[in-house]
């Protein structure tokens, strides 16, 4: 072990659904509008656009049902339920066709964004960063291996603020599809095992507040849930 001159940072992790395993996570990528009818909703038109995408700290996933600290530096906290990607295996320039084999398994995610900070961002051409990478900005629900599940291709993904429904679509409607996702960073990237993927969110994101209950799903794969506080 290298002689360290501060405390090596503990291991982010995701617990692993009826199994006691963690899986440990390397890097947090999540894709932007990839569903059309989010994309409307925020001002696009990403049918018509590539994949992009950007980054959260592996530290700032918040597991096991924990409550999430309202962040600071915002007055405009949104939710986004997204299907996640744990990736198992290393890939480069992979093809859609072959991506799933790099797959270990999924989850339910929300990726937490300061919209007001994103949107100053965009409007002055700066990074999302400080939007979408700040701690805590990543709740994730326990993660089912592939081995299990197999890979879901459908199913309705939704959101629930204190028990209101607030977002609902179906995977089946994402933009660029899980392989086709996997495919595109892994030619931006050499995608490694450890490393997550938020493939981002159907419409009726919003704003939520402290006390907030927060309910995200994906029928078939599992669910999210945290407390703002
Ligand atoms: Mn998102």
């Amino acid at each position: 072990m290298p002689d360290y001159v501060i405390d090596p940072p503990p291991q982010p992790v995701v617990p692993v659904a009826d199994d006691g395993g963690f899986f440990p996570v390397r890097r947090i990528f999540c894709v932007g509008r990839n569903y059309a009818e989010h994309a409307r909703e925020m001002g696009h038109d990403a049918e018509r656009e590539p994949p992009f995408f950007f980054m959260k700290p592996a530290d700032a996933l918040v597991i096991a049902g924990a409550d999430t600290p309202y962040p600071p530096a915002t007055a405009d906290l949104h939710h986004e339920v997204e299907l996640v990607v744990a990736i198992g295996a290393e890939a480069t320039a992979i093809a859609a066709t072959e991506a799933l084999a790099c797959v270990w398994g999924y989850a339910v995610g929300l990726d937490l964004t300061r919209r007001d900070i994103q949107a100053e961002a965009k409007k002055l051409s700066r990074p999302w960063e400080m939007a979408k990478g700040f701690d805590a900005s990543a709740p994730i629900g326990d993660l089912v291996p592939a081995a299990r599940l197999g890979h879901p291709r459908a199913g309705r993904i939704s959101l629930s603020v204190n028990g209101a429904p607030r977002q609902a679509g179906d995977i089946a409607d994402m933009i660029w599809p899980v392989p086709d996702a996997i495919a595109y960073l892994s030619g931006l990237v050499t995608l490694m095992p450890g490393d997550l993927i938020f493939t981002g969110t159907p419409a009726g994101v919003g704003a939520v507040t402290r006390g907030d209950r927060l309910e995200g799903s994906v029928a078939g794969v599992g669910s999210v849930g945290t407390t703002i506080v």
